[in-house]
């Protein structure tokens, strides 16, 4: 059988070559291994990696305080001054405001770097105890909702079947009030044809959120996504929203994939490893210590991101030559060919690395959602140079 790749790069070859790794500068801790909900898409419990059955629900003491002295030893390894630390799941508030308020204290007193610190959370759970607690932490609040009640409710369940949107809406609420407001880091929504894009849009903007990250769902060549029979009816979905975000002034929110799209065709660099070439520079501590990459590969098989290295054992610095991590970092030396040679290839840089697995060849394919990239971008770049003609044409 041919080895999938990235596991035939020779990393050893790359660093003959002058080429060197970014260090990480987020670390995702998977602080409970188990969600109160029973999402329909969810790439952690309903998708080929199935390794949340295994791994302790939550993260002992002892495993958050050999990560904090790992992640300390990794920031002052490479003179980081300042390290992003994100307290993820499952769900992460399952692990309770005593066992959090510990993470962070401990965290913040080994790392000798700013520490910067949110929590992505489906906000059942976020009541005052929790708010008061990341008021006194500073920790930043990301909230997944899926825009309106009826759409929310049809994907984000309970495990008896129950929607969710009532007791995130009242979370919601909580939080933008004036004594929490500044923590609210902004919502996840996963992008859903079946729903009507605009009546989403302002679902997600009757909360005042500073950010809105539009996802994907989870989904690869030997997975592919649900489709209607049109050609792009992700990027569908997408632009119209675009559109109406971008002729509106001022802009009622920030939306990261359109900003990053918009920012690539400047001739800036991807923060996100949605889109674009940036390395990707971010690693996964499991409940039970061990190192793993984006666990959104567990969407793709099962191990997918796996590494076989532990807290216990292994420095950040060993996960940095693994060859699976190198081909997240390495721009378009990683790319397919046909990523390579296409006229968006910088923008789009191949979509979210998981969504270009095909189980026979491994990622070195172009992304599940080729077409609706290249439509969005090439809309995004179109109403990006007509916007810049105008302006140059006031100006004279
Ligand atoms: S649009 Fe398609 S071919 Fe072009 S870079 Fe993106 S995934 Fe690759």
């Amino acid at each position: 059988m041919v080895p999938e790749w990235p596991s035939t790069l020779d990393v050893g070859e790359l660093l003959t070559g002058g080429w060197r790794p970014t260090p990480f500068r987020q670390f995702i801790l998977k602080i409970h291994s188990r969600c109160d909900l029973a999402c329909s898409y969810c790439y952690v419990y309903e998708m080929a990696d199935q390794s949340w059955r295994t791994r302790p629900r939550r993260m002992s003491r002892d495993t958050v305080e050999k990560a904090a002295a790992r992640i300390a030893e990794h920031a002052a390894a490479h003179g980081l001054p300042v390290v992003e630390v994100v307290l993820h799941g499952g769900e992460p508030l399952l692990a309770g405001p005593g066992e959090i308020g510990h993470l962070v204290r401990t965290v913040r007193a080994a790392v000798p770097a700013r520490v910067e610190v949110s929590v992505q959370t489906n906000a059942t759970l976020l009541d005052d105890a929790f708010l008061d607690l990341f008021a006194e932490l500073d920790v930043g609040v990301g909230v997944s909702l899926d825009g309106t009640a009826a759409d929310h409710d049809r994907v984000r369940r309970t495990h008896d079947g129950r929607g969710s949107h009532a007791r995130v809406a009242a979370a919601l609420g909580r939080l933008t009030a004036p004594p929490y407001r500044h923590l609210f880091a902004g919502l996840l929504c996963t992008v859903n044809p079946r729903t009507d894009p605009v009546e989403t849009y302002r679902a997600l903007l009757s909360f005042g959120p500073p950010v809105i990250d539009f996802l994907l769902p989870h989904a690869n060549w030997s997975e592919p996504p649900w489709r209607d029979g049109t050609a792009t009816p992700y990027a569908d979905w997408l632009i119209a929203i675009f559109d109406l975000w971008w002729s509106t002034r001022p802009r009622p929110a920030g939306i990261r994939l359109f900003d990053e799209i918009t920012h690539l065709l400047l001739g800036g660099a991807s923060a996100t490893e949605q889109i674009g070439l940036s390395p990707v520079a971010m690693a996964v501590i499991e409940t039970d210590g061990e190192i793993e990459q984006s666990d959104i590969l567990k969407s793709a098989f099962q191990g997918a991101p796996a590494t076989g290295l532990h807290i216990d054992r292994n420095p950040f610095d060993d996960l940095l030559l693994l060859p699976s991590v190198a081909a997240r970092q390495i721009g378009r030396l990683a790319l397919a060919p046909a990523c390579a040679s296409c006229p968006v290839g910088e923008i789009c840089g191949g979509g979210l690395y998981a969504h270009r697995y095909r189980s026979g060849s491994g990622f070195h394919n172009p992304s599940v959602y080729c077409a609706d990239l290249l439509r969005l971008v090439r809309h995004v770049g179109n109403t990006v140079q007509a916007g810049l003609s105008d302006l140059t044409k006031e100006a004279r």
